[in-house]
């Protein structure tokens, strides 16, 4: 992928810092560099938060504290419990149970 600066027309190179790749000019006396954008940000966030949920729900429940919980399913009391912070940060985590009999696995809102 080849950019040319916006501002001065000169050649724009990747540079990868804190792990966020952006271009910067490479006509020093110009200096424009452009950030990558916030919505690709959130997908990528998005995408990666959700591959966590499914590999905790599937490998290692074993690990996972056993709490009170009433199975919908099989009105089973103990659940499998935790937690999967979906979105942002802002926004509270989410909870999940699977029972320990059926596996039957579910989500809770506040
Ligand atoms: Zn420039
Ligand atoms: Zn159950």
């Amino acid at each position: 992928m080849v950019k040319f600066c916006p501002k001065c027309n000169s050649l724009m190179i990747p540079k990868n810092e804190d792990g966020k790749v952006f271009f910067v000019c490479t006509n020093v006396s110009c200096g424009f560099s452009e950030k990558p954008k916030k919505d690709d940000l959130n997908i990528k966030e998005k995408i990666e938060s959700e591959s966590f949920d499914v590999e905790i729900a599937d490998s290692n429940k074993e690990a996972l504290p056993v709490v009170k919980a009433v199975c919908r399913k099989c009105k089973n009391t103990e659940a499998y419990f935790w937690t999967v912070q979906t979105r942002s940060a802002d926004e509270a985590e989410t909870k999940f149970y699977r029972c320990t009999k059926c596996k039957h696995t579910w989500r809770e809102y506040d």
